[in-house]
């Protein structure tokens, strides 16, 4: 697939030189005022351009994720792409991981799980997340992802404003964790993804004909009734609202607490 203004890809490279020279605040506060209003494609080709083979996309394969999925695979379809397969997923998040990820073509996606000795010593019933979701998430999400984005220098990930409130401020481009983090999709609404996905014919996850707009792992999340915040099925009835992945602070573009991929 062409992107959408090779002008505005060539516009948007970034200066690796430059970027090592400044904070990394400043070269995510930089790019925001570049990229505010281009185009996913082009934000993820800058990405992918500037970063190639150093630069990973993490990804739920949840409800929205085929967008950003097919949007990568038609630029570089050997991306890295990391999965947090947490042991606690339904059945049918493994199930569309795999065959969206054969349809996409998809040949690098890396399926991250918890270390065996955090399970055996601090969640051996699996059932930690009854009793204390910060350190279930920790073990099964936030330690996995800090080891595997070890070499890469920069991610991706397909979080939208749209999505919570917790997002509605979320930038282009962040300084987090000590590499930049884009997201492409942050400025797309419901609309235009769904648009996407018709255009493109993207397969839907299963969950979503059941009230499932957005899918984590099992225990923690439920369906959504008709009207309410698309995330409000994450850890229903607790105040915990992200997994703890994304503890960035944007580069000048608003705090993003956001979490959960
Ligand atoms: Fe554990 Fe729930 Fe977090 Fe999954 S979402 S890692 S089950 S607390």
């Amino acid at each position: 697939m062409a992107f959408e203004s090779e002008t505005l890809v060539e516009d948007a490279q970034v200066d690796e030189a430059h970027v090592e020279d400044v904070s990394l605040e400043d070269a995510a506060r930089a790019l925001n005022a570049r990229l505010h209003a281009a185009s996913p494609q082009s934000i993820l080709a800058e990405a992918l351009t500037a970063y190639g083979g150093r630069v990973a996309l993490v990804s739920s394969f949840g409800a929205e994720s085929a967008v950003l999925l097919h949007m990568t695979a038609a630029i570089d379809p050997a991306t890295p792409v990391l999965f947090l397969d947490t042991g606690q997923l339904f059945g049918q998040t493994l199930d569309y991981r795999k065959s969206l990820a054969k349809r996409l073509g998809l040949s690098d996606v890396r399926d991250l799980r918890p270390a065996y000795a955090d399970l055996a010593t601090r969640d051996p019933k699996a059932d930690l997340w009854r009793s204390d979701t910060e350190t279930c998430c920790q073990i099964r999400k936030v330690a996995p992802l800090d080891l595997a984005l070890g070499e890469f220098d920069a991610w991706i990930t397909g979080r939208k404003r749209f999505q919570s409130q917790t997002r509605a401020r979320l930038p282009i481009v962040e300084a987090s964790q000590g590499r930049l983090k884009f997201n492409p999709l942050a400025a797309w609404g419901k609309a235009e993804l769904d648009a996407y996905a018709a255009a493109h014919d993207l397969p839907a996850h299963p969950l979503t004909a059941f009230g499932y707009p957005s899918v984590g792992c099992w225990p923690c999340t439920k369906p959504v009734e008709s009207g309410q915040d698309l995330r409000s099925g994450r850890w229903a009835g607790s105040e915990k609202t992200e997994c703890g992945i994304h503890t960035a602070q944007s580069g000048g573009a608003g705090q993003d607490v956001g979490g959960g991929i």
